[in-house]
């Protein structure tokens, strides 16, 4: 018997949890992958809003302004990479000023600090690569980058060491209420608790409507990126942003928190919840629309190319909160964009109703800090020195493209939830996610997987279930 199941390990999921561990309460996370943070959370673009694009009075925008002033903190106490670079949002057309004059003046309902109007010769000292196109620019000085994987790992790991247990590879499939409590249906068994709360992302709908006769729709809106090459990392230092549009803040510009440059996205709705692939179409679309943006976009130096779901809601902003005919069951759904930068905020936001009606005790043991995996790629020749005497791990490089050693790896995997698949090591090291997208690295990666998991090599898998990188073989030397 729980106080408290969260269900989904996104990054919503994850932000709660933490945030509730800060409290005598017994909670579980129940989530259907074989990692956390393998929905939305580890497909999208990265970017801790400014805030300037919700609508004025929404949830949307009360939680992204709050949430973006979390991030530093967050990001200290956690140990995950954020910074802030600062957004332009481009104007390609003297008509659109007024366009651009109205997102200020939105922004400022929001209460986002420090936006100015520049014109194009005070944007293109900032941006030397911007294409002639542009007229002017809203620059928003606190527009953030970070790691959308670390992020939520950083998050589940602090909830894990504070006490909040993780089931991973559960799905639910049904909730009912039994006068007090629920009961909730999984295909690893039943779970009862006093209070739900629905992290379930796309499917968050589905939780939502197995309880609750008002019913909400979530409909899979599909954004496609491509991922360029380090080489032109520093192409442009700023988020840019165009004009936003109806379906969206439209296709943007960025480096990423780790020294790439990303193109995309763009907006798809869709029925299919599982439609990740990418099309060609939609990958030109971006980067003919990048183009508006920047002069020479550098197409030969694109990596790989990705996409991710946004969990679009009927009502256009978060759900959130209790629902009305279901006492202690709580709603975190239809977190689309900016639900990343909304996390902490979120995380806030739950974990008050749900201290309001249970009224537990502080946890006086909550600690606020994790360490995250050293990055050798990160330290002085010295500092590597020192390291390898330490651990001798240190000194074998396994992934040559982002430098990433084999302690890194075997870190990943021992640390509290650590990897179980390749597709968990990369996103806890980057090994394998440089120039050559993991085609050296992956036997280094799926033997230590092997040594460390105590599996046969055929049973490593890229993100779970049967997702097996080898197949044949009875034993180790068959292999
Ligand atoms: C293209 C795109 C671009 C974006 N860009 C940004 C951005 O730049 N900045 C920003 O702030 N936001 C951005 N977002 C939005 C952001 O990514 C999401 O708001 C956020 O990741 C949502 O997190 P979540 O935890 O709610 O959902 P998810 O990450 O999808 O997590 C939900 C979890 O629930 C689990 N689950 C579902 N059903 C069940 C079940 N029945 N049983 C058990 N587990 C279940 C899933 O497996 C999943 O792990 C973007 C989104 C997209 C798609």
């Amino acid at each position: 018997m729980y106080d408290v199941i969260i269900v989904g390990a996104g990054v919503t999921g994850c932000a709660i949890a933490r945030e509730l561990s800060k409290y005598k309460l017994n909670i579980c996370v129940l989530e259907k992958c074989n990692d956390v943070g393998m929905g939305t959370s580890k497909a999208n673009s990265a970017i801790v809003h400014a805030g300037e694009d919700p609508v004025p009075g929404s949830l949307k925008a009360k939680l992204n302004i709050r949430g973006n002033q979390l991030y530093e903190k967050f990001s200290q106490e956690l140990n995950f990479p954020f910074k802030r670079n600062g957004s332009l949002v481009l104007c390609f057309d003297e008509n659109d000023m007024e366009k651009l004059l109205n997102l200020k003046e939105q922004g400022e309902k929001n209460g986002v600090p420090g936006m100015e109007i520049l014109n194009r010769e005070e944007v293109l000292k900032m941006e030397p690569n911007l294409s002639d196109k542009v007229v002017a620019a809203l620059y928003l000085p606190t527009g953030g980058i970070t790691c959308p994987f670390n992020v939520t790992i950083a998050l589940a790991e602090n909830a894990y060491t504070n006490g909040v247990k993780f089931n991973l590879n559960t799905e639910v499939s049904g909730i009912v209420k039994v006068e007090d409590r629920y009961i909730i249906k999984t295909n690893k068994g039943e779970f009862q608790t006093n209070v739900v709360v629905n992290a379930a992302g796309l499917f968050s709908d589905d939780l939502n409507n197995m309880i609750s006769n008002d019913k909400i729709n979530i409909i899979p809106r599909k954004g496609e990126y491509c991922l360029f090459d380090k080489e032109v990392g520093n192409y442009v230092t700023k988020t840019l942003f165009q004009l936003p549009t109806k379906l969206g803040k439209g296709v943007l510009v960025t480096p990423t928190v780790h020294g790439n440059l990303l193109v995309g996205p763009d907006a798809q709705d869709l029925e299919d919840k599982y439609d990740l692939n990418t099309k060609q179409e939609a990958l030109d679309f971006i980067l003919n629309k990048a183009k508006l943006s920047v002069q020479d976009v550098p197409m030969s130096k694109i990596i790989t190319s990705f996409s991710g779901l946004r969990a679009h809601g009927s009502t256009g902003d978060f759900i959130i909160g209790e629902v009305k005919d279901a006492k202690n069951f709580i709603n975190a759904a239809a977190i689309e964009s900016p639900g990343l930068t909304s996390a902490p905020a979120i995380g806030e936001m739950i974990a008050e109703i749900i201290v309001d009606k249970l009224s537990p005790k502080k946890n006086v043991n909550f600690n606020p800090y994790r360490k995250g995996i050293v990055k050798f790629d990160e330290l002085n020749n010295r500092e590597r020195e020192n390291l390898i005497k330490q651990n001798p791990s240190y000194g074998k490089i396994i992934c040559r493209c982002e430098t990433v050693t084999e302690a890194e790896i075997i870190d990943s995997i021992k640390r509290p939830l650590g990897a179980r698949d390749m597709d968990g090591v990369k996103r806890r090291t980057r090994a394998g996610m440089g120039r050559c997208q993991s085609g050296f690295c992956t036997p280094k990666i799926v033997d230590i997987l092997s040594r460390e998991l105590k599996q046969m090599p055929n049973e490593v898998t890229k993100f779970g279930n049967e997702s097996r990188l080898l197949i044949g073989g009875k034993n180790k030397e068959n292999i």
